[in-house]
């Protein structure tokens, strides 16, 4: 309890799936929770319910393609705390097409919402990650969650393996910018295998209706996804909001500019 007390933390996509877990979890280490999405119905009942479990947490309606969105919350965050210890760049879009059939907007549109937030969210916030940084032994943390995909290339995904991969490179990037200029915000990506969620059981009952994985049933497509991993599983929401919160808490304060794989082992095997 309370690994992140005194925190003021901001986390995107957190109206379901992993972001949602990260919220609940940092709430209850203690964390004033910012808790952003689009979806601002879902948001109110994240919002509520950590509320009743004892924590802190305020809804913030924002579209992570929107540097107006990012001024409002940095406006909202700067009045009620003057400073931001914690980014969580969470919030993602899976684009699932063969190169033939992908579009220039899709293309874009996949960009927009998983790779730019970790570079143009970071610039709106810089003034309130440096204040909380140079506050604390540990420096702000920016936490950008990729994917294996990020690490590898998986079949009809060029759009979100590059933009994955650019969040893996983004963090590098930023993580060796700050340290350099002497700004103490640490800045690492997490890279999930496949994790229960909303997202993930959308793209099996896509598979399941194609059977192009050999079979139009669920579970069996939930099977076939399990099995890649070596451990025979999917993983759960808190194996990667257990991740985010050491990145996230003064135990890594000399960590930056690392990949944290959360997979189950799948990116360190062969078959
Ligand atoms: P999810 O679809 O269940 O949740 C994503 C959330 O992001 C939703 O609440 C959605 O409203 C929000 N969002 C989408 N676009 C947004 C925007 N423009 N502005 C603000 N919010 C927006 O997804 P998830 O499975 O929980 O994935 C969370 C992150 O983890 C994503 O970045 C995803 O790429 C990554 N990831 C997921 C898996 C997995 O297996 N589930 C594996 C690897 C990486």
């Amino acid at each position: 309890m309370n690994r992140l007390a005194k925190k003021v933390t901001l986390v995107t996509g957190a109206a379901r799936g992993i972001g949602e877990s990260i919220a609940t979890v940092f709430a209850a280490e203690g964390a004033v929770v910012f808790a952003a999405d689009l979806n601002s119905d879902s948001l109110a009942g994240v919002a509520e319910r950590i509320a009743n479990d004892g924590g802190t947490c305020k809804p913030l309606e924002l579209d992570v393609t929107l540097r107006e969105d990012w001024e409002r919350a940095r406006d909202v965050i700067a009045r009620d705390h003057g400073k931001l210890d914690v980014i969580v760049n969470c919030a993602g879009i899976e684009m699932v097409r063969e190169l033939g059939e992908l579009t220039l907007d899709e293309y874009r549109a996949t960009q927009a919402v998983n790779t730019e937030p970790a570079v143009f969210g970071t610039q709106v916030m810089l003034d309130l990650l440096t204040r909380a940084g140079e506050d604390s032994d540990g420096g702000a943390s920016i936490v950008n969650i990729s994917s294996i995909a990020g690490l590898l290339g998986i079949p009809d995904q060029i759009a979100y393996n590059t933009s994955k991969g650019a969040v893996r490179h983004v963090s590098k990037s930023l993580a060796i910018e700050f340290a350099h200029h002497k700004r103490k915000i640490r800045v690492n990506s997490i890279h999930p295998g496949c994790i229960d969620t909303p997202m993930l059981r959308e793209a099996m009952e896509a598979w399941a209706e194609t059977g192009k994985m050999g079979s139009n049933d669920i579970n069996d497509v939930r099977d076939a996804f399990a099995a890649v991993c070596p451990m025979n599983k999917i993983g759960a929401t808190r194996d990667i909001a257990m991740g985010a919160l050491y990145l996230a808490s003064e135990e890594s304060g000399f960590v930056t500019g690392i990949e944290l794989v959360i997979d189950g082992g799948s990116y360190a095997s062969w078959v």
